[in-house]
């Protein structure tokens, strides 16, 4: 088969693009030739996170790798057929377990059988899916799609010390179901979680009075975990309607306030509130692959991100599918076309 050459420092210019090619290449069975690898990030090519998601990829499908070493910007892979098993990876830093699961999964639901995959690393970074948001509003749109996924989170990991861990248990796909996120419904329940992790509490409950004082009523949970599990702090807003619950975040940060940690989760799930639609800025992004597995679907979405767009081109390389951007006053709507002839 031809190799398909691509340019890592296109459009965002992040991991994304490796990690999209690295899971249709397993899926497609096209070996590709990437360079500039995360040209246009601070810190360019393989960071640890990106090698165990090439490692993990490469040992699903058998395949043959050059260039998977730490700072690599250049990588060929070349896979061979995706196989079912007990999978285990350790990262070793706080890199984001999250982003290499759902680098490997979309494989795994082409898999000759079942799988466990358990990934120690980060489990709430900035810059990375959080696990909450992975668990509370990805993984049901997966299952909507068709997809068996259970996700569990087995133990935090924050930066610098990371150490967390999460194992998902999957299977291959029977039969796809198209995804329609067009409209939300209305809101049913607000909350918002406080985490702390050797922080003290008092971090938490400031910034959970501060999300309530900007958002109304919200249900509260405190999550005070072991200090060995830290030290780490994130704030989660959740908002649930029937047709998605999407997750927005925000972490403690040394010299900066509890509130203002509040304020920057809570000014993201209020735009979001104050929309009508389904889909918020990150979830967007991280949907449009799984879609493109299934060969249609559509959601509504109120921003468009370089993530979307750059995700949309690369998977449009690979699939014989096309998105169709279509703006109005009050939103953007993505949907899957036909295959242009
Ligand atoms: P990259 O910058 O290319 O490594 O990609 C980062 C990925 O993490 C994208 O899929 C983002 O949508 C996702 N992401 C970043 N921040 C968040 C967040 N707060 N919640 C959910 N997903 C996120």
């Amino acid at each position: 088969m031809e190799w398909m050459e691509l340019d890592g420092s296109r459009g965002e210019g992040g991991g994304q693009i490796l990690r999209t090619a690295l899971s249709l290449s397993m899926i497609t069975g096209i070996p590709f030739a990437i360079e500039h690898i995360r040209a246009g990030r601070k810190k360019p090519g393989l960071l640890r996170q990106h090698l165990t998601a090439v490692q993990a990829a490469a040992q699903v499908c058998g395949a043959e790798v050059e260039g998977a070493e730490a700072g690599s910007q250049h990588l060929r892979f070349r896979p061979g057929p995706v196989r079912g098993g007990d999978y285990r990876h350790a990262i070793g830093s706080a890199g984001s377990c999250t982003l290499v699961l759902q680098t490997v999964l979309p494989a795994l639901w082409f898999a000759d059988g079942p799988s466990t995959l358990r990934i120690s690393g980060g489990t709430h970074n900035p810059a990375a899916p959080p696990a909450d948001f992975l668990i509370r509003c990805w993984q049901p749109l997966m299952q909507r799609m068709g997809v068996t996924l259970d996700l569990q989170l087995l133990r935090h990991g924050f930066y610098p010390a990371g150490g967390g861990e999460v194992l998902a248990t999957t299977a291959p796909v029977s039969a796809w179901q198209p995804l329609h996120l067009d409209t939300r419904g209305d809101l049913r329940r607000q909350s918002v979680v406080g985490v702390v992790a050797g922080v003290p509490v008092e971090v938490a409950k400031r910034e959970m009075q501060r999300a309530v004082s900007q958002l109304g009523v919200l249900d509260e949970e405190l999550r005070v975990l072991p200090s060995n599990e830290g030290p780490g702090n994130v704030l989660l807003v959740v908002l649930e309607y029937p047709e998605v619950t999407e997750v927005f975040s925000a972490f403690g940060e040394r010299g900066v306030p509890a509130e203002a940690v509040a304020d920057r989760a809570a000014r993201n799930a209020r735009l979001f509130r104050n929309s009508c639609v389904p889909v918020g800025e990150h979830l967007a992004d991280q949907l449009v692959l799984p879609m493109a597995l299934v060969g249609q679907g559509s959601f509504t979405t109120h921003v468009i991100s370089s993530h979307l767009r750059t995700n949309c081109k690369i998977i449009e390389e690979f699939l014989p599918v096309h998105f169709v951007f279509e703006e109005s006053e009050t939103c953007i709507q993505i949907s899957l076309a036909r295959p242009q002839i």
